[in-house]
């Protein structure tokens, strides 16, 4: 029998076009034939902090259904990244995206390699803000993903896409 599992990706960049990067990860892993991507969260924006001459930060979260398990999932987003590294949308341009696994339903594991849920997602607004936007009842230690987002100063996050089918259009 094939068991098919929800899990929730974080996908991120501060190097080029990022929502140009996220959407080339996205379909890469949703033309994966054990991946399907279900959802797919607005693109925010959140400005530099500290270090002023830094890009700002793209995120975005997305929703899958996969059959793979968690560590051959993980290989997957790592493979997106690497093929997201080597684009070349401005000549000379660098590129980096990052795509980490947020919650694998079901899963709680404390490993170097791979830890679930993400350690450090209940901190960030540009993680939970854009979860909350696809699944705003999923329960993160004991409280609605929608609750974390709604005690979180968002302040500085912009929205900068509304089409749902952006990551296809790109
Ligand atoms: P960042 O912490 O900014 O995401 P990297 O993307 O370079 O940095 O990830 C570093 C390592 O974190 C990866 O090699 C991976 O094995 C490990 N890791 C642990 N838990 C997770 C997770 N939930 N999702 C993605 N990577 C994870
Ligand atoms: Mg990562």
């Amino acid at each position: 029998m094939t068991v098919v599992t929800k899990a929730w990706l974080g996908l991120g960049g501060n190097i080029g076009n990022v929502p140009s990067a996220m959407a080339n990860a996205l379909q890469r892993l949703d033309h994966d034939a054990d991946i399907s991507i279900t959802s797919v969260s607005p693109v925010y924006k959140t400005p530099p902090w500290g270090v002023e001459d830094q890009a700002w930060f793209h995120n975005c979260c997305a929703e899958i259904e996969t059959i793979l398990s968690p560590e051959q999932l993980l290989e997957a987003c790592q493979e997106a990244e690497r093929e997201g590294k080597r684009e070349r949308i401005v000549r000379w341009g660098p590129r980096t995206i990052d795509v980490d696994i947020l919650v694998f339903e079901g899963v709680e594991q404390n490993e170097q390699r791979l830890t679930l849920p993400h350690p450090r997602m209940l901190e960030r607004a540009f993680v939970i803000v854009p979860l909350a936007d696809i699944a705003s009842s999923l329960v993160l230690q004991n409280k609605e993903c929608r609750e974390w987002a709604n005690s979180m100063d968002s302040s500085d996050l912009e929205l900068i896409s509304t089409d749902q089918d952006w990551w296809k259009l790109v």
